[in-house]
């Protein structure tokens, strides 16, 4: 793999930066404070391209490749991974699976939309009985003439509040196993969909996640993503994908911390001299610097092996699993650095620590990753 960004890949970046700089970063603790970032930054994300990334022009998308996408994600990463958080649902899970899977019909109705941001998209697998086991969702799709009726119930949806649609996963058939399930586009405005922002979140705070609650909603056949049935697997493809984008955003989140604690170590005097100075502050800092090229070296090679068409799911799981916990581990330690202004949300680490937190838990937790892994490893599945 070629290391060096190409000359568009280096530009995408720096207008990401410049996007952050201006648009993110003044609102970061206010948003975080709030919880909630205002929702205009879904239009500014739009106008800037970054929802559009990976999806051709005719369909409003605005190209590139994967690694461009993760150069975006990894800068708004670290900018505030709230907002991260809406591009990688709504481009990441939602558009490009409808992309991916969508008929002609849908992606002319969906994708003009989610990308220029006057739609948002949300993902609906999670449910309060089923996480890490997502193939046992208990969600219901009844067909009935040229409706599918749907009943169920789904949680921790990211973007959820705000979405326009919904790509959700319910159980269409009695087949056993996997194959029961399948895929919908949802609009939210169908009746008997209701939702609840969840509230008291340890980070992420300014994201719009949401329990929905869908009760009778009637929806056309046409609203069936892909074929009836294919939708667990077409849920685990979005993930594979989803994983990347993830991981780029902890590549953005330890870098953030590296920044922060390098600038306050050669600030901070303790013992007659700044705390750059002193072994053991240098230790963290190394410590942090290891895990953002590490990370981020893991992340690209999944963007790569995308865009050279080559099998990456697992790869995107390793890069997952070793980026989220970089992520805690170098904000962490950035909070050492800091010290007691570490523990203060004037300043930006303790922040970051509490963002970094979920990414080991959503898109498959830590230990779900490793079964990932392992399987691939001994051809054994674990789960
Ligand atoms: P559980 O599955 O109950 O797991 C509990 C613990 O058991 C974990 O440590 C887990 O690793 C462990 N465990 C479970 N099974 C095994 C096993 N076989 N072997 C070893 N250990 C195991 N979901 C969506 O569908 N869409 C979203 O947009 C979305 N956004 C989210 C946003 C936030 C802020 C959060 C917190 C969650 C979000 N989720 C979303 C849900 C998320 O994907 C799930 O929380 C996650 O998959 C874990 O499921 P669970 O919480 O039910 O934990």
């Amino acid at each position: 793999m070629n290391l060096e960004l190409s000359e568009e890949q280096s530009a995408v970046r720096q207008l990401a930066r410049d996007f952050v700089e201006r648009e993110i970063t003044p609102h970061v603790v206010a948003w975080d404070r709030a919880e909630a970032v205002d929702r205009g930054i879904v239009d500014k994300l739009g106008e800037v391209g970054f929802l559009g990334l990976t999806i051709g022009e005719e369909y409003g998308g605005s190209g590139g490749d994967h690694l461009a996408y993760c150069l975006v994600t990894e800068e708004l990463g670290r900018g505030d991974s709230s907002v991260r958080g809406i591009v990688s649902v709504s481009l990441g899970l939602v558009a490009k699976t409808v992309a991916a899977f969508g008929s002609e019909e849908q992606k002319r109705r969906w994708l003009p939309g989610l990308t220029s941001g006057a739609a948002v998209g949300c993902f609906g697998l999670t449910e309060p009985g089923t996480g890490s086991d997502a193939g046992s969702l208990v969600t219901r799709a009844v067909r009935d003439g040229d409706d599918y009726v749907l009943n169920g119930t789904k949680m921790f949806i990211t973007n959820g509040t705000w979405a326009d649609v919904v790509l959700l996963f319910a159980r269409s058939t009695d087949a056993p196993g996997h194959k029961g399930v399948s895929a919908f586009l949802v609009p939210t405005d169908t009746p008997g969909l209701t939702r609840r922002t969840i509230h008291g979140k340890l980070g992420l705070r300014g994201q719009a996640t949401a329990e929905l609650v869908l009760e009778d909603v009637r929806v056309p056949a046409s609203a069936l993503l892909g074929e009836e049935g294919k939708g667990f697997s077409i849920a685990m493809s979005a993930l594979a994908k989803g994983r990347m984008s993830v991981a780029a955003g902890c590549v953005g989140i330890a870098q953030a911390a590296l920044d922060a604690a390098v600038r306050y170590a050669g600030e901070r005097e303790q013992f007659g001299r700044t705390i750059a100075h002193h072994q053991l502050v240098q230790e963290l800092l190394s410590d942090i610097a290891l895990d953002v090229d590490a990370a981020r070296l893991l992340t690209w090679r999944v963007a790569d092996l995308i865009d050279r068409g080559r099998p990456f799911a697992v790869e995107s799981s390793k890069a997952k699993l070793f980026a989220s916990e970089a992520a805690v581990r170098a904000a962490n330690n950035a909070l050492q650095v800091f010290g007691g202004y570490g523990y203060i949300d004037e300043y930006p680490v303790g922040k970051l620590l509490r963002d970094a937190r979920v990414m080991t838990l959503y898109e498959g937790t830590s230990q779900i990753q490793k079964l990932v892994i392992g399987r691939a490893l001994t051809g054994v599945s674990a789960f």
